[in-house]
């Protein structure tokens, strides 16, 4: 067998520990006698699962007791329509856009609300972050919505914005598909965070809920049921089926973050892989660039060029034939990305430093 590098911004490579104990596993949970893929998910074997799953969870991130936790399936996009059809009461919400992901939560948020953007760098092509102290909040907002890591354009927040101390009262909801679980969270300036899980947690299917209780119970009345937050809060995430396999497979990625060291070495190490690849990007003497503001740089998502972009495809071949796959840009912006999750070793971020110095000193 062998595995190769997979840079892939998602579905992304899953820490191999976690894989092999899920193939150990496939055929007999635990003496159950099945597959954890065949279990009701009302029966003790399942709900145990989920409740270790969740606990782990709330543990790695601190998450203080007045957030539930909801285990929900519609992905990141899925939840551009669930939240504000749970949030914006149909009255005015504030996005603020960064990138691409921002921009389509947006457009969606525009379905059940007066959804406006209350900053934007499309203008510097998404290479900033706009200071919060410029962005045009309105009063009475609903909530203000934030994507902290735009995945395809490579900006990310170090910190979430404090609301309130710009004398703003709406809640923050925050796009944290693609770093969740690589930094630790400050909840005081939290409404309600949402993640899919194929990025940073686990398989597609599963995205991940973190809801102010205050904030559940206001759904407007064409929001489906099983996308009710209120509902499935009280029906502990099982109002309807929830992705079961998905939330047992997160669960051992949350076990294997925690014996890892926690977040605070997730963090760690989500600072030395990046360290070490926009150090090569910089130091090419502009073979590679990387547009984005230092101080905005994402750890997780690096989009970057070949000066001369006729080399591409020479540049993915070689890659693809050192065992580097997934390397392409998304297909709106071009040219390269490596995304750098929790889950690549640093052995995957030696190997492409290698090929990227390699290739370079070939055809520099
Ligand atoms: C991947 C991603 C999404 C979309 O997730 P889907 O599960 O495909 O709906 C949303 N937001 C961000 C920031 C993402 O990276």
């Amino acid at each position: 067998m062998s595995r190769v590098f997979n840079f892939s911004a998602g579905p992304a490579a899953l820490p191999e520990p976690v894989l092999r104990q899920a193939a150990e596993e496939m055929l007999d949970w635990q003496g159950s006698g099945m597959s954890v893929m065949e279990m009701s998910h009302r029966g003790r074997e399942f709900i145990g699962i989920c409740e270790e799953a969740e606990a782990t969870l709330r543990r790695l991130l601190a998450v203080p007791p007045h957030f539930r936790i909801l285990f929900m399936q519609g992905g990141g996009l899925g939840e551009n329509a669930i939240v504000p059809m749970n949030l914006s009461g149909g009255g005015a919400v504030d996005v603020v856009v960064t990138g691409a992901w921002s921009r389509k939560s947006l457009a969606e948020a525009g379905k059940y609300a007066d959804a406006r953007a209350a900053a934007d760098t499309r203008d510097d092509g998404h290479t900033s972050l706009p200071p919060p102290a410029q962005w045009r909040l309105r009063d009475g907002a609903a909530y203000v919505h934030v994507c902290s890591n735009e995945t395809i354009h490579g900006v990310e927040m170090a910190t979430l914005p404090d609301l309130a101390a710009l004398g703003c009262r709406a809640p923050l909801v925050v796009d944290c598909s693609s770093h969740v679980l690589s930094r630790p969270v400050d909840w005081s300036r939290v409404g309600l965070a949402f993640a899919g899980a194929q990025k940073n947690v686990g398989p597609a299917g599963l995205t991940l809920v973190f809801v102010r209780e205050d904030l559940l119970g206001r759904a407007l009345a064409i929001c489906p049921s099983a996308f009710d937050y209120r509902l499935v809060a009280d029906n502990g995430s099982m109002f309807n089926t929830p992705p079961t396999y998905g939330i047992y497979v997160a669960g051992l990625v949350f076990r294997w973050i925690e014996a890892e060291g926690g977040v605070a070495e997730m963090d760690r190490r989500a600072d030395a892989r990046a360290a070490r690849v926009y150090g090569c990007i910089d130091g090419s003497g502009g073979f590679y660039v990387n547009r984005v503001q230092r101080t905005a740089r994402s750890r997780m998502n690096l989009p970057f060029f070949l000066a001369d972009e006729r080399l591409q495809d020479d540049f993915l071949a070689g890659a693809k034939a050192a065992g580097l796959v997934q390397l392409k840009g998304h297909k709106s912006v071009g040219g390269l990305r490596a995304s750098l999750y929790n889950a690549m070793p640093m052995a995957g971020v030696e190997a492409l430093v290698d090929y990227l110095a390699d290739f370079q000193r070939r055809r520099g």
